[in-house]
């Protein structure tokens, strides 16, 4: 990775770390952050005030647009510690530009490379006693910008904070899931913001899933806004199916997530020379492939579960059952893959590993 240019950061470390405050070997995900926090202000045309700081409270004003207008964007990814005691971030130039493409969409202002690696190297290096090492734990990373002048009104701020912190996070114990597949209610719109991971896309996506929870299913497969009749995605993550020979996943378009798991899973299984295919997937093709038996698996894909394997999907009132994975399924494998590649106890073919 080429950084050609370099910023200043201002750093006001905690005295003593909290970390003995916290058992690494049984962390929920998402409730356990580490001591420090990487920020910028976006102020004046310009991102200034690089500052590495304890984790704590914040303080902006409550007319702050974000509250009100969800002008706001996230990414996640992940560290792995390496046997060698090595850190290793799993492709963040990844996540770097889709935080831009969010950033366009929303009217928030990109953000220069040496600014997002900068900060994320060097609040790496301040915590990186955090980064757990037992099997399957990790250091979950989230940068985020949000709007932050004070006014009620519609248009874009003027100022805005970004800020990356991280979590250690637990072995993910990716149960099977039940999916409903969703045919009323709209996750992203031909046109609207999908393929953003805008705040409030995630707000929207609430209720239709609390709906399909208090019936019993995990998730939703969301379908495309128009008809209904294809499908998009799965909660968060991106789904795949295998029917006979061939890995099939929806194309990706303005309306679903490009997921990083995504790619790096067609990527490694063409590379195996698996039949894959990104195009429209109709709801009528994958259950009249289950009804054949032609459906081997499905599964979802993302940062925190890698994998999340679909034991049953639901439609129109009808639950069909779907084959259980097992040792030598394709999605056990690419998941095995992945984390050999991620943890550097597999060779990393494509670059997609940065080394701290
Ligand atoms: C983040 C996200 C994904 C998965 O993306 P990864 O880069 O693989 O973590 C899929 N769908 C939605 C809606 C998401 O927000």
């Amino acid at each position: 990775m080429l950084m050609v240019e370099t910023i200043n950061i201002d750093k006001r470390l905690r005295e003593s770390s909290r970390i003995h405050e916290v058992d690494l070997k049984n962390i929920a995900f998402g409730r356990v952050y580490s001591d420090h926090m990487f920020c910028a202000d976006y102020k004046d045309g310009k991102w200034q005030n690089f500052t590495i700081q304890p984790y704590e409270y914040l303080k902006f004003t409550p007319g702050a647009a974000v509250l009100h207008y969800a002008q706001s964007i996230f990414e996640g990814l992940k560290a792995y510690r390496a046997d060698n005691g090595d850190i290793l971030v799993f492709r963040p130039e990844m996540n770097f530009k889709r935080l831009n493409i969010s950033a366009e969409r929303m009217c928030i202002p990109t953000l220069p490379e040496e600014i997002f690696m900068g900060g994320l190297v060097e609040l790496l290096k301040t915590d990186r006693h955090w980064v757990p090492d037992a099997p399957g734990t990790s250091l979950y990373i989230r940068p985020y910008i949000f709007a932050t002048d004070e006014y009620i009104g519609i248009r874009p701020s003027d100022q805005y904070k970004f800020i990356i912190f991280t979590c250690p996070v637990g072995a993910y114990y990716s149960k099977p899931v039940k999916v409903k597949i969703e045919t009323h209610y709209t996750r992203a719109a031909e046109g609207g913001t999908g393929f953003a991971k805008a705040a409030g896309n995630y707000a929207a996506s609430l209720y239709p899933a609390k709906l399909a929870q208090q019936r019993g299913y995990d998730q939703l497969i969301w379908t495309d806004g128009k008809t209904h009749e294809y499908i998009e995605e799965s909660g968060t993550m991106n789904v795949m199916f295998i029917i006979d020979d061939t890995l099939i996943t929806p194309s990706t378009g303005d309306s679903v997530l490009k997921g990083i798991t995504r790619d790096s899973i067609l990527t490694l299984a063409r590379s195996w020379g698996m039949k894959v295919e990104e195009r429209k997937l109709s709801v009528k093709e994958v259950i009249s492939a289950i009804r054949e038996k032609r459906l081997v698996e499905a599964f979802g894909t993302g940062t925190a579960a890698t994998i999340a394997h679909i034991e049953l999907i639901s439609h129109n009132d009808e639950e069909f059952v779907l084959p259980k994975s097992h040792e030598g399924s394709f999605s056990n494998r690419i998941a095995n893959t992945l984390n050999d590649i991620k943890t550097g106890k597999a060779e990393d073919p494509y670059n997609w590993i940065m080394s701290i």
